[in-house]
């Protein structure tokens, strides 16, 4: 006969139903997962949410351990031998894992096994909870890098600043107080403690001469913004003076007041020195290029006199002895006088080389299509011995000094006659414009020049011929050179033996 239940027996089981199952709904308000262990390490208690994890019900996990249930094998000894570690010590224990559900997802879970005691002492069972903090996780991890790039970022700079030899300061403008790193103080030539960070002592520290360009260039950046830079000298103690160059820049708040200026410092002294060296040497070199070229326009100048009296003198000579002298005197004298032909030459040459260097510029608008008809009809003699022809392209106009234009088109014209072979030269000027400038051209069908000397022909007195064969002074390519550079433009030129050579040069456009 089955046992008679009492009524209250009844009513008791219902209201210990209820109170288990409103004690499982707090706890899965508060863990996602709960479940218990039995001795074997066996689960005797899932809740739905771990079963749902699993892709299981929680009545098929009843009984089995995590090798079971297919967790992996390093995860699931760890979890096992964690559950007796609790039976056996009775200690709660907390740990947390990735774990990879059966969807897929990787998470991080945070566990705690808490062992439950029987009224004579023993566990009998081990309670777990189980919490999602994949989340909380992903911010840690976050942070950390984020905490790493900033640490590397800082390092860098650190290592920037010292290779460097840069100092750090941050001006809190509402206090009005710096605050400098070591290398700032090393540099102002004080100890640490010497400055206390108010910014009317720091003008104390800057050369008296240069504190007002300082407060200016300050004051400038807070007003009307930009970045701050300036260089001022800063006396030691030991007497040295000292550059100091220094940027910053202003940070503001929501409103656009500055609150703050961060910036570094170096010391520029070295540079300053070198600069100031440089500048000498330019100097010097320029004077010495003066009195260079007033020595060879007055050098020149003067040789004209006495040559031009030997010249006459000569010719007074030869009319005087020419019948009575043989051939071998007349050959002297043809010698003598050829002598004095080329010296004239080299003479005026020379002066219209050294006018360059001591004329100006006085640009105006010059149309170089007249310019070369000036200078073909100079040439007119020349060009009718050679037969040779000349064509040109429109030409443009440009900013010079006509004198000079006239100049470099004669010297190049008259080189692209003389440097012929048999045939009757065939000259053509042409022009473009490239990047705001007129680049001209004089193509010859002439001898040509080795590649490997074309920089040199534009050296004075370097000639690649024979005074024999082509007369000259090896000035004319210097003083086009020099025309050229006098705008600033260049001057090159193209060509192969044989092949004719073409000259170049840019000039500023009108
Ligand atoms: P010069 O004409 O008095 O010799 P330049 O300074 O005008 O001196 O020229 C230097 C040298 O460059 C010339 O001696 C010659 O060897 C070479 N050269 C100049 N123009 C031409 C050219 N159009 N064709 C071939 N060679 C040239």
């Amino acid at each position: 006969m089955p046992p008679i239940e009492s009524p209250e027996a009844t009513s008791l089981e219902s209201e210990l139903a209820r109170r288990v199952q409103s004690l499982e709904t707090v706890l899965a308000t508060v863990v996602d997962f709960n479940y218990s262990f039995d001795r074997e390490g066996r689960f005797s208690y899932v809740n739905k949410a771990l079963a749902d994890l699993l892709l299981r019900t929680p009545a098929s996990m009843i009984g089995l351990n995590f090798h079971e249930l297919g967790y992996p094998t390093e995860l699931a000894t760890r979890l096992q031998r964690q559950i007796e570690f609790v039976f056996t010590t009775g200690e709660t224990l907390r740990d947390e894992t990735p774990f990879t559900a059966a969807g897929g997802e990787t998470g991080y879970y945070e566990y705690v096994f808490v062992p439950a005691f029987a009224d004579d002492g023993a566990i009998n069972m081990v309670a777990g909870s189980t919490r999602d903090i994949t989340e909380r996780k992903r911010i840690e991890l976050a942070l950390k890098e984020s905490e790493h790039k900033l640490h590397d970022q800082e390092e860098r700079l650190r290592l920037a600043l010292n290779a460097g030899n840069c100092g750090t300061w941050d001006w809190d403008v509402a206090t009005n107080r710096v605050t400098w790193s070591e290398r700032v103080y090393d540099l102002h030539g004080i100890k640490p403690g010497e400055f206390n960070g108010a910014v009317e002592d720091f003008t104390k520290l800057i050369h008296p001469d240069d504190v007002h360009r300082v407060a200016e260039t300050i004051q400038a950046c807070l007003t009307k913004g930009g970045d701050y830079a300036v260089e001022f000298r800063v006396p030691h103690l030991n007497g040295d003076i000292r550059w100091l160059s220094t940027n910053g820049r202003v940070i503001r708040d929501g409103e656009g007041r500055p609150i703050r200026m961060v910036g570094t410092t170096w010391d520029t002294t070295d540079r300053k020195e070198t600069e100031k060296n440089l500048l000498q040497q330019a100097e010097d070199l320029w004077r010495s290029n003066q009195e260079l070229a007033e020595f060879a326009y007055v050098a020149s100048h003067d040789l004209k006199e006495p040559l031009r009296k030997v010249a006459n003198y000569a010719q007074l000579l030869v009319r005087r002895v020419s019948n009575d002298i043989d051939g071998e005197g007349q050959r002297y004298l043809d010698h003598i006088q050829g002598g004095l032909e080329r010296m004239q030459h080299l003479i005026d040459d020379l002066l219209a080389y050294s006018r360059l260097s001591n004329g100006e510029k006085q640009s105006q608008t010059v149309e170089i299509d007249e310019v070369l008809t000036q200078v073909t009809g100079d040439l007119e003699t020349a060009m009718a011995q050679s037969g040779a022809t000349i064509t040109r392209d429109a030409l443009p106009t440009v900013s010079a000094n006509p004198l000079h234009m006239q100049q470099l088109f004669q010297n190049l014209i008259s080189n692209a006659i003389k440097f012929r072979d048999s045939r009757a030269p065939v000259i053509h000027v042409s022009a473009v414009e490239k990047d705001g400038l007129c680049v001209f051209s004089v193509a010859d069908n002439g001898i040509g020049i080795e590649p490997k000397y074309l920089d040199q022909i534009f050296k004075i007195f370097h000639r690649l011929h024979g005074r024999e064969r082509y007369t000259g002074t090896g000035i004319g390519l210097a003083i086009c050179k020099k025309i050229v550079e006098t705008y600033g433009g260049k001057i090159w030129a193209t060509s192969k033996p044989d092949a004719g050579s073409t000259f170049f040069f840019s000039l500023p456009r009108a």
